[in-house]
C-alpha cells in the first residue's frame, strides 16, 4: 500500500490506472477507522482493481469547532488496519492540499438538505460536496463507496453525481454496528463509559419506532414513540428524531404507503458527543 500526501501525486496515479485499463473505487473517511470502514474497503477491494481510501477531516464540513478540534486523528493506526483489508493507496492530504486557496462555490441541495443533519448543522452539506467533488476529481473512481450510516448525505452525493455528470457509480452499503446494536462510529471513542451504555437505546428507540410503520402505525405515532423513549434516557439530549420518505427525505405524513421505503433518523448528544443513526423499513 502506498500512502499519497500531494493532490497531484494521486492525480497522476489516478491517470495512469486508468490508462492502464483498471478499475478505481474510492472510500472517502475522515480516518479514525472502524469496522464500518473496513468493510467499505473490503467490498471496494471486491469489486476494483485498485482501491484508494482518503481519509481527511475536512474543515469545511465541520458547523462546531470543538466538534472539529476533538476528531479523534489516528493515521498511524488507520494505515496498519487499511493494508490487509485491501487498500491500494491511503490519500491522507494536508488542509493545504486540499484547499490550496479558499473556495468561493456553494452548494445548495434544496429540500434534500432543510432536513435533519443539513437543517442542524448548517453548511455541513456544502462541505461534503465540496470535499467529494475535489476527491472525485483527484481519484477519478469508477465506483464511490458510502455508508447508509449517513443516509442524507448518501442522498445529497447521489444528487451532486448526477447533476454534475460524474461519471462514477455510488455505492451504498449497509450500516455495521456493535453488537449491542450501537452504529459503529468514529465518535464512539469520545463517549464515557456511562455514555457508552445508553448509547445503543438509539438503535433501539429506531427499532421501536420501525416496528410501529410496518405495523400500519401512523408516523406520527412511530414518531411520538421513538422520541419517548429516547426522551426516557437523561443520559441523552435529543437532537430530532423524524421518520421520513427514504427516497426524498421530506417527513413522511400519515400511514406509509404499500412498497414506499421510510427512514427513521435520529441525531442526539451524549455528553457532549453528536450521535446519528437511522433505519429503513418497508411497509
Ligand atoms: P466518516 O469517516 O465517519 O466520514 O465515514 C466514512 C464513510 O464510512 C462514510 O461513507 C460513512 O457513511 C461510512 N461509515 C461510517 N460508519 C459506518 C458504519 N457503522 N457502517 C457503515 N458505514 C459507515
Amino acid at each position: 500500500m502506498e500512502i499519497l500526501q500531494a493532490a497531484a501525486e494521486l492525480q497522476a496515479r489516478a491517470e495512469k490506472w486508468r490508462q492502464a485499463g483498471q478499475r478505481i473505487g474510492l472510500v472517502p473517511t475522515m480516518g479514525a477507522l472502524h469496522e464500518g470502514h473496513l468493510q467499505l474497503v473490503r467490498a471496494a477491494a471486491r469489486e476494483n482493481d485498485v482501491v484508494v481510501v482518503s481519509i481527511f477531516v475536512n474543515p469545511t464540513q465541520f458547523n462546531n469547532p470543538e466538534d472539529f478540534r476533538l476528531y479523534p486523528r489516528l493515521p498511524e493506526a488507520d494505515a496498519a488496519l487499511l493494508a490487509p483489508a485491501g487498500c491500494t493507496a491511503l490519500f491522507l492530504p494536508s488542509v493545504e492540499q486540499m484547499y490550496p486557496q479558499p473556495t468561493v462555490l456553494t452548494f445548495d441541495f434544496g429540500p434534500l438538505e432543510r432536513v435533519m443533519e443539513g437543517a442542524h448543522r448548517p453548511g455541513h452539506f456544502n462541505g461534503v460536496a465540496t470535499v467529494v467533488s475535489k476527491l472525485f476529481h483527484l481519484s477519478r473512481p469508477h465506483r464511490a463507496y458510502f455508508g447508509q450510516k449517513d443516509l442524507q448525505q448518501v442522498a445529497v452525493i447521489r444528487q451532486l453525481t448526477a447533476d454534475l455528470s460524474f461519471d462514477l457509480e455510488v455505492v451504498a452499503f449497509p450500516t455495521v454496528r456493535e453488537a449491542d446494536g450501537l452504529a459503529m462510529s468514529s465518535r464512539n471513542r469520545r463517549l464515557a463509559a456511562n455514555d457508552r451504555a445508553v448509547a445503543p437505546r438509539l438503535h433501539a428507540a429506531l427499532e421501536a419506532g420501525a416496528r410501529l410503520v410496518t405495523a400500519g402505525q401512523t408516523a406520527e405515532a412511530a414518531q411520538g414513540a421513538g422520541s419517548r423513549l429516547i426522551a426516557a434516557e437523561s443520559a441523552i439530549t435529543p437532537e430530532y428524531f423524524a421518520v421520513v420518505d427514504a427516497r426524498t427525505l421530506q417527513p413522511l405524513v400519515g400511514v406509509a404507503q404499500p412498497g414506499q421505503p421510510v427512514a427513521l433518523c435520529v441525531a442526539a448528544y451524549l455528553g457532549g458527543v453528536r450521535l446519528i443513526d437511522n433505519l429503513v423499513v418497508q411497509v
